[in-house]
């Protein structure tokens, strides 16, 4: 009766359209969800998202959910979960990530869902890891858990901006360092992100994690642009 009531003050907004939310609907409508333009990476082993990581890393698996348009409904999707604080996007978008993963063709089940690490920096000023969230949601579905402390950023000694290009990659590939990773020992690890771009953060949590004996690899992102 009170949330009703507060509901009617207060409507729950869709976080695409700002339209209000019908009663069964959660975080985003029925319209705007059915809309999202999906990529369907998952019918295709040699999607552009496995290409970027051609001859640089041996995954399993590399696919993202969305393909992101600018100013489409992704991209303001992307902007409720990274700056206005709407975790509950990405977990519900990391339960469709999570479908589109169980429907691609994988020979090893995944084991576990590891979100890529954020900057201790950013971390502060943002106050949370969207990426965490995409993975709690993807865990979910594929009904498996989710490790936080594997991979951990390491904090940078120089400003980033005075580095060359290549310094800078070299720079990111020594930023992760990997806590009891013994327990993973050839189990299959899906690495979790928001967007993809260039995959230079990407490639280099796998180069770590590819430390871990006969561990099987796979890459999950919810758009990539
Ligand atoms: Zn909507």
């Amino acid at each position: 009766m009170l949330r009703s009531l507060l509901n009617l003050l207060y409507p729950n907004l869709c976080a695409s359209c700002q339209e209000v939310l019908l009663k069964n609907e959660n975080v985003i409508c029925y319209n705007c969800m059915v809309d999202l333009p999906r990529s369907l990476y998952y019918q295709d082993i040699e999607n552009p998202i496995a290409k970027l990581f051609w001859g640089k890393i041996k995954l399993e698996m590399a696919l993202s959910a969305f393909t992101f348009v600018k100013k489409g409904k992704v991209q303001r999707l992307m902007h409720e979960l990274k700056y206005k604080g709407n975790t509950k996007v990405g977990e519900l978008l990391g339960i469709e990530l999570g479908k589109e993963i169980d429907k691609a063709e994988i020979t090893d089940k995944l084991d576990v869902v590891v979100p890529v690490p954020l900057h201790k920096k950013k971390l502060k000023q943002r106050g949370y890891n969207q990426s965490e969230f995409i993975a709690i949601g993807v865990a979910r579905v594929l009904n498996c858990e989710m490790n936080t402390n594997l991979l951990k950023r390491m904090e940078h000694s120089e400003s980033q901006t005075k580095k060359s290009k290549y310094e800078r990659w070299e720079n990111v590939g020594a930023a992760f360092t990997l806590t009891d990773s013994n327990q993973y020992i050839g189990k299959h690890i899906l690495l979790v992100d928001d967007v993809v771009t260039t995959g230079a953060t990407l490639e280099a949590c796998c180069k770590k994690l590819e430390e871990i004996e006969g561990v099987k690899l796979s890459i999950g992102t919810l758009a990539s642009s």
